[in-house]
């Protein structure tokens, strides 16, 4: 049986290693932005990528949630042990609907962002607690009126 292309990429396959690896929200909303981040804003050549709804929110929420956390953990440990990373970029996101629904109710944090980025720094901690990393970053994608994704470093 002869199969026709369906398409064929101007992207070659990658040969390099990568040091990083990425977890950010699934939320299709975000994607491009997130994209475009990674490769234009933080210069990554490539990077392997975790891309679950809510990003790396799980990582603080296994008394919540032990067997999502737990997949995604599994997935996380894979991607970290293959690549040899130590370098891993946590990227929140506003309106994030997944933290919405599961674990905005767990903080106390008066705005909706602020009880987000609360739980990446303690996602952070749980990373360089399980991980040999030299860096877990955390970013934060703001959605202006006008559409356009700005990016923070969070601290
Ligand atoms: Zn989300």
């Amino acid at each position: 049986m002869e199969r026709q292309t369906t398409y064929a990429s101007t992207s070659r396959l990658e040969t390099s290693a990568t040091e990083s690896v990425v977890i950010h929200c699934s939320d299709h909303r975000f994607q491009s932005g997130f994209r475009e981040f990674l490769i234009d804003g933080l210069k990554l050549d490539s990077y392997a990528l975790l891309a679950v709804p809510g990003g790396g929110h799980f990582l603080s929420l296994e008394p919540y949630m032990p067997k999502f956390t737990k997949a995604n953990l599994q997935s996380l440990s894979f991607l970290i042990k293959r690549t040899g990373a130590r370098r891993v970029i946590l990227i929140g996101h506003d309106d994030c609907l997944f933290f919405r629904d599961r674990a905005e109710f767990l903080f106390a944090e008066k705005e909706f962002r602020q009880k987000q980025i609360a739980n990446l720094r303690m996602a952070r901690n749980r990373l360089l607690e399980r991980f040999s990393l030299f860096a877990a970053e955390i970013y934060f994608a703001q959605a202006g009126a006008d559409g356009i994704l700005t990016f923070v470093k969070m601290e």
